[in-house]
This record gives C-alpha cells, sequence and structure tokens, in this order.
C-alpha cells in the first residue's frame, strides 16, 4: 500500500476531529499533544500535527499529501493550490465583525460609523480587507495575534473580526456580534500531485472520510 501523511491543525480542530479519525481508522497512536509526527491505527497513514495556518503550506509543497485545516484559514491564507474535495462539517464556525454592546454600532450596523474611519483588530487582515473594501468603507487594520476581544474594551479598536462558536466568549467580554462576513468548518485537503501519483491510495482514504462524515 502506498504510504500517506495528513498534516492535522493543532488546537480545535485536531480536538473536534479525533472521532472522525477514529471513525476513518487513522486514530493517532500516540501522544497527539507532544508529538509532531505520529503514526497511526492504519500502518500506511502517518499525521503531523502543525500549527492551522501551516497546513496548507505543507500540502501545498507536497511535504503532507493532505490536510485537515479550517476554511477560515484556506480563505485567510490561500488554498488555490490545493484540491479541497470534503467539508468534514466539524469545527463550525463563523466569521463575524463584533463590537461593545453599548457602540451605536449595535443598533445602526456598520452604516452607523457614516465618515468615522473604523480601527478593526483582527487575526485576519487578508478576510477583513477584502471584506470592507468590498463594502467600500475605509477602515484601518490592526492584526493581532490572539485574544482579539480584548481589543475594543482598551479602546485598540472600535470592532474586532473573529472566529465565533457559540458566541460565549464574546458575551463574556460584553461584545456582541454585528455581522457574520462567513461560515467555516474543518475542511479536507490534497495536494495536487499527489493526487495524481497517489490516486488509489488517496481516492480510498477519501471515500473512508465520506462515509465517516456522514456517520459521525
Ligand atoms: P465561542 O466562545 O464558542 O464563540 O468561541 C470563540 C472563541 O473560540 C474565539 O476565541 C475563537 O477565535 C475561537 N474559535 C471558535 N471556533 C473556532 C474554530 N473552529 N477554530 C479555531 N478557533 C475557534
Amino acid at each position: 500500500m502506498t504510504a500517506l501523511t495528513l498534516a492535522l491543525s493543532k488546537g480545535r480542530i485536531l480536538e473536534d476531529c479525533t472521532p472522525l479519525l477514529t471513525a476513518v481508522g487513522i486514530a493517532p497512536a500516540g501522544d497527539a499533544s507532544r508529538l509532531l509526527r505520529l503514526p497511526t491505527q492504519d500502518a500506511n497513514v502517518e499525521l503531523l500535527v502543525i500549527r492551522p495556518t501551516d497546513v496548507p503550506t505543507y500540502v501545498e509543497y507536497g511535504a503532507a499529501d493532505l490536510g485537515i485545516v479550517g476554511k477560515d484559514i484556506l480563505l485567510e491564507h490561500g488554498g488555490e493550490a490545493l484540491y479541497e474535495p470534503l467539508d468534514l462539517g466539524i469545527a463550525r464556525c463563523r466569521l463575524s465583525v463584533a463590537t461593545q454592546k453599548d457602540s451605536p454600532l449595535v443598533k445602526g450596523g456598520l452604516d452607523a460609523a457614516g465618515s468615522q474611519r473604523l480601527r478593526v483588530a483582527t487575526k485576519y487582515p487578508e478576510m477583513a480587507r477584502r471584506y470592507f473594501s468590498a463594502r467600500g468603507q475605509q477602515v484601518e487594520i490592526i492584526k493581532l495575534y490572539g485574544s482579539m476581544e480584548l481589543a475594543p474594551l482598551v479602546g485598540l479598536s472600535d470592532v474586532i473580526v473573529d472566529l465565533v462558536a457559540t458566541g460565549n466568549t464574546l458575551r463574556a467580554n460584553g461584545l456582541v456580534e454585528i455581522v457574520t462576513i462567513c461560515e467555516s468548518s474543518a475542511r479536507l485537503v490534497v495536494n495536487k500531485a499527489a493526487m495524481k501519483m497517489k490516486h488509489a491510495a488517496i481516492r480510498a482514504l477519501l471515500d473512508r472520510f465520506t462515509l465517516a462524515v456522514g456517520n459521525v
């Protein structure tokens, strides 16, 4: 059998996709919270556990044949060089604009900013830029690497663009979602050359994923 390497996003996707990996027959055989490279129940499939933003790069360069990564990451960092054959339906969330609950933007929406140039704190500068530019709204983007919810509370920004799942984190910090930019969920991606060179093995694994997605 052809050996296959699957790059997994550590963090929420890794946590959420463990039942799916088990159903596919490729549960990690080792400590996925520490090891960066580990075998699975299937001797022909190994896992790489890496930062979500690095998954498209590993798969694009063929260091991994396949990957599991959020649509948010593919949209922000580019996934055009990859096949994206399957929505795994896990790690569901949405990319939204949020602001403090007493902001006039809560009632009036983004239009209430008028000619004010909003400051937008986000880990998703590309998506934010594209969204506001499509609205024809001038904004200043402030790139952050985490804890976006803090930015409006301390006056660093007027709004944030961040992932929302249950909404609990926003609520706990006195923030309100005002617009949804897009929906996201974990996607299976495949290196284009591997899809040709290792077609039978990848097709078989894709079929196992497709079956498992319907059943998990
Ligand atoms: P929640 O409180 O359930 O709305 O989750 C929001 C927090 O979890 C924010 O800090 C998000 O950045 C993060 N988050 C939510 N969903 C995801 C996801 N699918 N992938 C990565 N981070 C997420």
